[in-house]
C-alpha cells in the first residue's frame, strides 16, 4: 500500500473530516486532524440524518447506540399558507444534534490514535512537487507536514479564497438560522414548512428536544434588521410556523446564524486536495442529505488513499467515485429548490406530493444515494 507510513493531513473536522480521519487511523495511518473550533459546538444544520448512513455506522461501531435517538419515517410538506401533506419517506433517517454527533466521533478518533488539534486555524496549503508533499500553514505561524491532504472544511471557508476557488467569488442570497427547542409535535417525522423567500425543518433530535432551522433570504433579513423581527413578518406569515414559533419553549440564548450559504459546484480535487464534504459541494438542505453525503464522502476519500497506488491513482479513484455518488444528486438537489420558498411553487409542490406521492418519491430518491 502507497500510504503506509506516510501521513494524511485532514483540515475541518465536522462529518467529513472526522470520518475520514477514522477510518485512515482504523487502517493503522498516521492522520492529523485540524480544526479551528474547540468541540462540542452547535451548527447550523437540520440535524436529520438519511438512514443510508446506518449500515455504515453501525459496521464501523460509530452510531451512538447508547442514545435514544427518534428514528425519522414521514415527511410533512405545507405550503406558504400553511396546508400540509405528509407521506411515508421510503428509507427514512434519524435526527441527532450536532453538538453531540460530532463530540461522540471525535472520542472515537482520538481513542484510535488520530492526532486531533483543535483551535488549529488553517490559513494555507501549499503542495511541493519536488518533496512530492504539503504543508499546511496554521494561524500561530507553524506548519504541519503531510503527504496527503482531505480539504474537510465546509461549505465556505477562508481557505477557498486562499486557493481561489472560483465559487467563492459569488454572493449567496441564502442566510441559515438554528434553534433548538422542546415543542409538541410527532417525533417519527420531519417537516419542511414553506414561508416567502425559504424554508423551515423540523424533527426530534435526542433528549426531547426538536431541532427548527430554516433557511431565509439575506435581504429579507436586512430588510427587517433583525432575525427576530424578520421571523415575525415573513416565517409567521405561514400559520403552521406561527404557532410553532409562538408555543414552543427556545433553548438557546439566541440563535446560531450564518451567510453565504453556496450551492455553487465545485470540483472534488484542486490543487492535489482531496475535497470531502460541504468542500466538495453543499447539497440544498432541503434534500436532508449533506451529512449523509459527508459521512459516504469522507468514506471514499479514505478508501482513495488506502487503496491507490500513486498520487495520481488516488485522485483519479476519488474524483471518479465521487463524481459518480453525488454530482447527479447536487445538480437534482438545486434544480428542486425551486420549488420551495415561493407561494405559487409551494402549493405547486403541496398538490404534486398530494396527487403524485410516486413523483415525490423519485424526487427524493434522486437526491438520495443507496445504503452503502
Ligand atoms: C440551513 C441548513 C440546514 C441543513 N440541514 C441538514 C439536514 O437536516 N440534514 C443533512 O444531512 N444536512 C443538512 N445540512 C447540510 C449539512 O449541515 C452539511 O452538509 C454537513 O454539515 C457537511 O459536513 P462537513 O464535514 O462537510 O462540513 P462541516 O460540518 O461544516 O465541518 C467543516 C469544519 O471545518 C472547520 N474549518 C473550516 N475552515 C477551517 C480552517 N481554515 N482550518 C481548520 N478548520 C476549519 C469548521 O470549523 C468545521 O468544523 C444543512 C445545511 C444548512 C445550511
Amino acid at each position: 500500500m502507497k500510504a503506509e507510513g506516510k501521513i494524511t493531513g485532514v483540515i475541518g473536522g465536522g462529518l467529513a473530516g472526522l470520518i475520514s480521519s477514522i477510518l485512515l487511523a482504523k487502517q493503522g495511518l498516521q492522520v492529523i486532524l485540524l480544526e479551528r473550533k474547540m468541540y462540542p459546538f452547535h451548527r447550523v444544520c437540520g440535524e436529520y440524518i438519511s438512514n443510508e448512513v446506518l449500515d455504515f455506522l453501525k459496521r464501523e461501531g460509530l452510531y451512538p447506540e447508547f442514545l435514544d435517538l427518534p428514528q425519522i419515517k414521514f415527511f410533512e410538506f405545507s405550503d406558504t399558507d400553511g396546508k400540509s401533506v405528509k407521506i411515508p419517506l421510503d428509507l427514512g433517517g434519524f435526527g441527532i444534534s450536532r453538538f453531540v454527533l460530532d463530540q461522540w466521533l471525535v472520542d472515537q478518533a482520538v481513542r484510535l490514535g488520530v492526532s486531533v488539534r483543535t483551535g488549529c486555524q488553517v490559513i494555507s496549503v501549499e503542495f511541493h512537487e519536488n518533496s512530492d508533499s504539503f504543508s499546511i500553514g496554521l494561524a500561530d505561524h507553524t506548519a504541519v507536514h503531510a503527504d496527503f491532504v482531505i480539504g474537510a472544511f465546509g461549505k465556505r471557508s477562508k481557505l477557498d479564497k486562499v486557493l481561489h476557488r472560483p465559487f467563492i467569488q459569488k454572493r449567496s442570497p441564502y442566510i441559515g438560522v438554528k434553534y433548538h427547542v422542546k415543542t409538541d409535535y410527532v417525533r417519527d417525522a420531519v417537516a419542511l414548512h414553506n414561508f416567502n423567500g425559504g424554508y423551515c425543518g423540523l424533527n426530534a433530535i435526542e433528549d426531547h428536544q426538536f431541532n427548527l432551522c430554516y433557511l431565509g433570504s439575506r435581504d429579507q433579513l436586512r430588510e427587517f434588521g433583525t432575525v427576530e423581527e424578520m421571523e415575525r413578518q415573513i416565517l409567521w406569515r405561514n400559520p403552521i410556523l406561527r404557532k410553532i414559533f409562538k408555543e414552543s419553549e427556545f433553548l438557546f440564548e439566541k440563535p446560531e446564524v450564518i451567510n453565504e450559504i453556496n450551492f455553487e459546484p465545485k470540483l472534488p480535487v484542486e490543487n492535489h486536495i482531496l475535497m470531502a464534504g460541504d468542500s466538495a459541494g453543499l447539497i440544498t438542505p432541503l434534500c436532508g442529505n449533506g451529512m449523509a453525503m459527508a459521512i459516504h464522502s469522507g468514506k471514499l476519500a479514505a478508501e482513495a488513499i488506502t487503496t491507490g497506488r500513486s498520487r495520481k491513482e488516488i485522485e483519479k479513484l476519488y474524483e471518479k467515485n465521487w463524481t459518480g455518488e453525488f454530482k447527479q444528486r447536487l445538480w437534482v438537489g438545486r434544480n428542486v429548490q425551486r420549488l420551495f420558498g415561493s407561494g405559487g411553487a409551494s402549493v405547486f409542490a403541496r398538490n404534486l406530493i398530494e396527487r403524485t406521492p410516486f413523483f415525490a418519491k423519485q424526487i427524493i430518491k434522486n437526491t438520495h444515494g443507496k445504503p452503502f
